[in-house]
């Protein structure tokens, strides 16, 4: 879904149309970086303007009826003829903290998959095996980088998404498991 050669409204034209239009903490960017970073992961990143109501459905290209996004987020926005469905979709995963969106979409992936918390699945370990806490630190770093040879990227997808990144939390707390001999719960 790449964005369309044929799209006239520019980024700039986006931008200032929505800076009056929406509030700054209902969302993941600064208006200063809204021509640079993605409206949804807060990403700095190679961006796209996406049609708000796809051209396809009648959507005009007009700045009401863009937003910008990074090229993995506009893989993943709504495509759907309600124009507040798309603004619903950006403000729900506003996210604070520049740099952690896709880390805490990997979290909540964790959670789903095994019904547990990456951190309460640490801890519970450390508490089983009475690791010191001068010791935790330098332990999860460790495991962390023993699983550094064991992942890969899709093919044209030039980042770790969701599911992997969920994948290298779990091989790490299995490597924590094995280190101190401690059982992990498996689903
Ligand atoms: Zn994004």
């Amino acid at each position: 879904m790449g964005e369309k050669k044929h799209i006239k409204t520019t980024m700039r034209e986006i931008a200032k149309y929505w800076e009056t239009r929406v509030d700054e903490c209902e969302w993941s960017i600064d208006w200063r970086e809204a021509e640079s970073h993605c409206w949804r992961c807060g990403y700095k990143k190679r961006l796209q303007r996406c049609h708000i109501i796809p051209a396809a459905l009648g959507g005009k290209d007009e700045p009401e009826n863009m937003v910008i996004l990074c090229v993995r987020c506009h893989a993943e926005n709504p495509n759907v003829e309600d124009p507040e469905i798309m603004w619903d979709w950006i403000k729900a995963y506003n996210t604070s903290c520049y740099g952690t969106f896709w880390d805490i979409q990997a979290l909540k992936e964790y959670e789903f998959i095994y019904k547990s918390t990456v951190e309460y699945d640490i801890e519970k370990i450390f508490t089983e095996a009475g690791v010191e806490n001068d010791e935790k630190e330098q332990a999860v770093m460790e495991a962390l980088l023993s699983t550094r040879s064991k992942i890969s990227v899709h093919f044209g997808q030039p980042y770790y998404n969701t599911a992997t990144i969920a994948g290298i939390y779990r091989m790490m707390l299995k490597e924590l498991a094995k280190k101190y001999g401690v059982t992990l719960k498996r689903i």
